[in-house]
């Protein structure tokens, strides 16, 4: 005989010794963070709960303020507090606390964050990420999002992409955006792209021939291609021919404005950029581009769909129904729709429902909100086959945040599913290969078989 509450705490028990495969993060190198100054608000800051700090009414400036470890904590300290009382309901703060409690010993309020901040820079040393990812957090690698530098005009100081590539492979594998091919506005994102590959770029097929270069010198490397020009423009990449690429291409270096700015300390004349509008064809093209050689090396493309990170966005931007011409289009492409398309999130559970190149991510989606997680994730199973559900990416920026978020994922699943088993829907074996596949198995099969073979 089996009693209610054995079920759910054998999934739990189980869900919890499950080794994830993390599908999404931001992190940097442990060296660059055990390198800076650390403490709980410079840190747990950085990002998310900062959106619900600044939408609670906490000015752009104040919020600077909070993540200079330069002014006295205390100060810094006073500035948040009333904010942080007030966002303390959701779930961005429900995962720092998570994080402050098992890591550092209590949930941050006005008692707690001297202490906290003490005991985040004692443990802010070589070792960190093993601690934190592999011992606390159970993550066995995670796909690692490189996160490009604002746009300079500096060419000559872009990196070589080898080196933004380059992961401490005892915890990530990288995901490469061929970002600045496909957005192009001016003629020094050109140059750029021509001077880290150390050649000439003048024609649209130079610049073709670059990006096919670069994917077959990078595609054993990379477990996904990033599409993130959601954050820009409406995720709608119309079919655009060559000619219509090529007149915008051409209309980058035959501007007649110039801008006189500064780069690094020099003093450039550059031509003026063209409007984002004026360069829809050739992103468009590029997109198309990278897709059609995604699909030639076999490799999966993540995309950022619904909710955008930070303040004042436009969601309807990102709506995943927009994809419905690439999706079936390239037929040979996976497509790995980000976020669970939140809050559309039934709009994708019908794409991966009906596409067999669709598959569902719940990256960053547990703690955006737990609740409307744990409803994706029981319509999901009532309705997308289990290989297609990928379960957990933690999509921070610091470690600490990776924890939380994992301990909020691992709560929601085991809830999902022991509600599957109490009703029936589900034998508690069935529950179980099916936590093991979405936390793990089907990453694994998606992102890391094809670079082991
Ligand atoms: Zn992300």
């Amino acid at each position: 005989m089996v009693f209610k509450g054995d079920e759910s705490r054998e999934i739990s028990e189980e869900i919890k010794k499950i080794k994830l495969i993390d599908t999404h993060e931001h992190l940097q190198r442990e060296e660059n963070r055990v390198r800076s100054d650390v403490d709980a608000l410079s840190i747990f800051f950085l990002q998310y709960a900062s959106s619900d700090l600044i939408s609670s009414g906490l000015s752009y400036g104040d919020y600077q303020k909070i993540l200079d470890p330069k002014i006295p904590i205390e100060q810094r300290w006073e500035i948040i507090s009333p904010f942080w009382d007030v966002i303390r309901n959701t779930s961005y703060a429900r995962a720092l606390n998570i994080a402050a409690r098992d890591l550092y010993g209590s949930e941050l309020n006005e008692k707690s964050y001297k202490e906290i901040s003490l005991k985040m820079k004692e443990m802010n040393r070589n070792g960190l990420y093993r601690w934190i990812l592999k011992e606390k957090a159970g993550i066995e690698i995670s796909l690692q999002d490189t996160l490009l530098k604002p746009k300079s005009y500096a060419y000559w100081n872009t990196p070589p992409i080898t080196k933004l590539l380059e992961v401490d492979r005892e915890f990530f594998i990288p995901v490469h955006r061929f970002q600045d091919f496909t957005t192009i506005q001016d003629r020094s994102d050109v140059e750029a792209i021509a001077f880290r590959r150390g050649t000439n770029v003048h024609t649209l097929s130079d610049l073709l021939d670059n990006l096919e270069a670069e994917f077959n010198e990078l595609s054993g490397r990379i477990a996904a291609v990033k599409l993130w020009l959601g954050y820009r423009r409406p995720i709608i990449f119309e079919k655009t021919t060559i000619h219509e690429a090529e007149k915008a291409f051409n209309r980058i270096f035959s501007q007649r404005v110039f801008d006189r700015v500064e780069a690094d300390g020099v003093r450039m004349t550059v031509p003026e950029d063209i409007s984002l509008e004026e360069a829809k064809p050739l992103h468009d093209f590029m997109v198309h581009k990278v897709i059609q050689l995604a699909g030639r090396y076999g490799i999966p493309v993540q995309i950022h769909t619904g909710m955008h990170e930070g303040n004042e966005n436009i969601p309807a931007n990102t709506n995943p129904t927009h994809l419905i011409n690439l999706i079936m289009e390239y037929k040979n492409v996976k497509f790995d729709l980000f976020h669970g398309g939140y809050p559309y999130i039934s709009e994708s559970t019908v794409l991966a429902k009906n596409f067999p190149n669709v598959y569902l991510d719940m990256a960053w989606l547990h703690i955006i909100s737990p609740s409307k997680a744990r409803e994706a994730l029981s319509e999901w199973l009532d309705t997308v086959p289990s290989n297609k559900i990928l379960g957990f990416g933690g999509d921070y920026v610091f470690p600490e945040g990776v924890y939380g978020h994992s301990v909020i994922a691992r709560e929601n699943v085991s809830k999902v599913l022991t509600e599957k088993v109490e009703d029936k829907d589900l034998k508690l074996e069935e529950a179980l290969t099916v936590a093991r596949r979405i936390l793990r198995e089907n990453a694994e099969n998606l992102f890391l078989k094809r670079l082991k073979t």
